[in-house]
């Protein structure tokens, strides 16, 4: 469907090569996509985009995909693109002349601030003629608004946002709110924009070559693009690359590749039900059992100048927040005079170093995020490593997990109460790996990480959740296999001892295929009262009068009061069933009715993830189809574990 070249007339280029892009060239483009459906078609637009741009104005593509991905910079610089909807309402007002009342009454009716921007028209003079909006301007304006600080950044803030609705023209403004508020709802998922961005460059060089390009070039493009994006997760440099190399090759994983100072997106694991199961996907290959750990994924850059960066599950920027494991990790390198460089995966878990035993994962979840100094800590931690993806300037994810364990421990080594490696043992059989997980559950772990250790399949691959790497959780071998990681998206009242408090939540799963949460449950228990007050107090700032427009509920099960999706909980359930109230996973397996979980119980709130990496429709449908598949052993082999 990217190979031949009709696609490139969707959207006519409305500028001279080498001028700036006009921002409405997109605008158009997103209006269309967020009328289309079909992932192809979808792709094909985006692709056009792209082209054009790249053909035209090479030095505009960077802001243009960043404006499609709504997203700034790369994940680690932690620059958030939203505002509030209260700043963003006051800029409107600001830039229309429309009173705010007449605006929030118009943004509760429609649900949407882009479409209230849109059809607010500008009342406001200007004494000069407003140049047009460019895509590199609106970027820039972007950033500058992300970047405001200071006592006076509210301010600022909203002045930048005036100018740019003041400036805005047709449907400019819908995107612009949108992207303010941080959706811009065009469900453009990343592996759209890899395939989109593949095709285009794939086009170009074509092009410039008077030649057609075939469909197998720009799978294998594709293919080279996303290897390269999830071990260098910045599109500065990779668009650098591209823009450079004009192509999309081989030359561009040697230059885009793993780097010490930016994380990558770590690796996941499928759960699994049963030992039995773990035995039936492993089978003819050599795997590994690890102790599953109970903290927060904690992914370790030694910097070639010696500094030390620790980053998040989400590559958010931690080190700060561990001054100690720092120190540890300083300790676990040796004393050598050169500064190697390396990438660690560990997992770092509060320790008593008095009773030599692991603390449960909330006295981590206690620490706060920033600024944590060495004199104030109240809980040592423990670093547990269990994989190493770079050592001294060579990247080693497609070495097999044995080698790459070989040299982890041959470059660290432990420090009592400090620095381990995580508890591994290479067992093959059942009564093996059951008694490994007894073991791991007396040291207070979840359960077991079971690993391919030798082959092809034994890669590190960041970003991804593979079969290669099962999870198996003592509490859940007989019921799906895993907690689920849900958002709260609206409250019923109490009723007994909790009139006058929320009573009970309405839970979502996240689908990002249409780029909503789904409603998929009610949980009202597993809250001690004092949580239940806290929550209570907590979401006041979250309650809406209308759903966020990105959230799917049926009428059967409208909650009191809306909430702005805003944390994830993880929620442990009996079982999942097929249920016409709730949407979630809609027509996966039954059509016209969604999925249900039964019996939820909150187990804690998982601040190191985002709304949107709550569990998916389609994570959601494959455990309910797991649930039937036969596990003959399954029963016998969790009895005891
Ligand atoms: P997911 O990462 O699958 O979305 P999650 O963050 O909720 O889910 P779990 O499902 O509990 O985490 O399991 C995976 C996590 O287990 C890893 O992200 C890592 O933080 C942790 N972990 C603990 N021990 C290990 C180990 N030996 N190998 C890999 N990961 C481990």
């Amino acid at each position: 469907a990217l190979a031949a070249d009709d696609y490139l007339k969707l959207f006519e280029p409305c500028w001279e090569p080498g001028q700036p892009v006009p921002y409405s060239f997109l605008a158009n483009a997103f209006e269309t996509m967020a009328g289309t459906s079909g992932r192809i078609d979808l792709t094909r637009q985006l692709a056009c985009v792209l082209f054009h741009v790249l053909n035209r104005t090479p030095v505009d593509l960077l802001p243009t995909i960043y404006l499609v991905i709504n997203r700034l910079a790369p994940a680690h610089e932690g620059l958030e693109i939203g505002v509030g909807d209260a700043l963003l309402l006051q800029a409107l007002a600001d830039a229309t002349g429309r009173s705010l009342s007449k605006l929030r009454e118009d943004y509760h009716r429609t649900g949407d601030l882009g479409d209230v921007a849109v059809h607010s028209r500008t009342t406001q003079r200007t004494m000069f003629a407003v140049p047009r909006l460019t895509i590199r301007n609106v970027y820039n304006e972007l950033l500058a608004i992300a970047r405001a600080s200071g006592k006076a950044m509210q301010e600022e803030k909203r002045r930048r946002i005036q100018k740019l609705l003041v400036a805005a023209k047709n449907n400019e403004a819908k995107f612009i709110a949108r992207a303010l508020q941080g959706r811009l709802r065009i469900r453009l998922a990343e592996k759209t924009v890899i395939l989109a961005l593949a095709a285009a460059f794939v086009q170009n060089a074509a092009a410039s070559r008077g030649t057609h390009p075939d469909a197998a070039r720009v799978e294998r493009a594709a293919h080279l693009l996303r290897t390269s994006s999830n071990e260098c997760p910045s599109w500065n440099m990779i668009t650098e690359a591209l823009l450079e190399l004009q192509d999309i090759d081989e030359r561009l994983l040697e230059r885009c590749h793993l780097t010490p100072g930016l994380p990558v997106m770590p690796m996941l694991a499928k759960p699994s039900r049963s030992i039995a199961e773990v035995l039936t996907r492993f089978e003819g290959m050599r795997f590994t059992c690890e102790y599953k750990y109970d903290g927060e994924r904690a992914q370790i850059h030694g910097l070639a100048d010696g500094s030390i960066r620790i980053y998040s599950r989400n590559a958010e920027d931690h080190t700060r927040k561990y001054p100690d494991v720092m120190e540890q990790i300083l300790q676990a390198v040796g004393s050598s005079s050169d500064q190697p460089s390396f990438i660690l995966d560990s997992e770092v878990v509060a320790f008593d170093r008095d009773a030599q035993r692991i603390l449960p994962f909330q006295y981590i979840q206690q620490r706060a995020r920033k600024h944590v100094s060495l004199d104030d800590l109240k809980t040592n931690v423990l670093i547990v490593a269990f994989d190493i993806l770079y050592w001294r300037g060579e990247p080693l994810t497609r070495k097999p997990l044995a080698e790459r364990r070989a040299i982890l421990r041959d470059a660290f080594q432990e420090v009592p109460g400090g620095f381990r490696f995580a508890t591994r043992r290479d067992v093959s059989d059942l009564d093996g790996i059951q008694k490994f997980m007894e073991e791991a559950v007396r040291d207070s772990c979840e359960g077991l990480m079971v690993k391919a250790l030798e082959g092809p399949l034994s890669t590190y691959e960041p970003a991804n959740r593979t079969q290669h790497w099962l999870k198996l959780k003592k509490d859940y071998l007989r019921t799906i296999g895993d907690t689920l990681d849900l958002v709260p998206i609206g409250a019923y009242y109490g009723r007994g001892k909790r009139t006058g408090w929320f009573g009970s939540f309405l839970l979502a799963c996240y689908n990002p295929e249409t780029e909503q949460f789904e409603a998929v449950t009610r949980v009202g228990t597993g809250f001690s009262e004092e949580q239940m007050a806290q929550l209570h107090s907590e979401y006041a700032q979250y309650v809406l009068d209308s759903p966020r427009p990105y959230v799917a509920c049926s009428e059967s099960v409208k909650p009191d009061i809306w909430l702005d999706p805003r944390q994830v909980w993880e929620v442990q359930c009996a079982d999942l069933s097929i249920s016409p109230a709730y949407v979630a996973a809609c027509g996966y397996i039954a059509p016209d009715k969604g999925i249900s979980v039964r019996f939820p119980r909150l187990l804690r709130i998982r601040s190191d993830k985002r709304p949107e990496d709550a569990t998916t429709s389609a994570q959601l449908a494959e455990m309910y189809r797991n649930q039937f598949r036969s596990t003959e052993s399954s029963s016998e082999s969790s009895s005891s574990a």
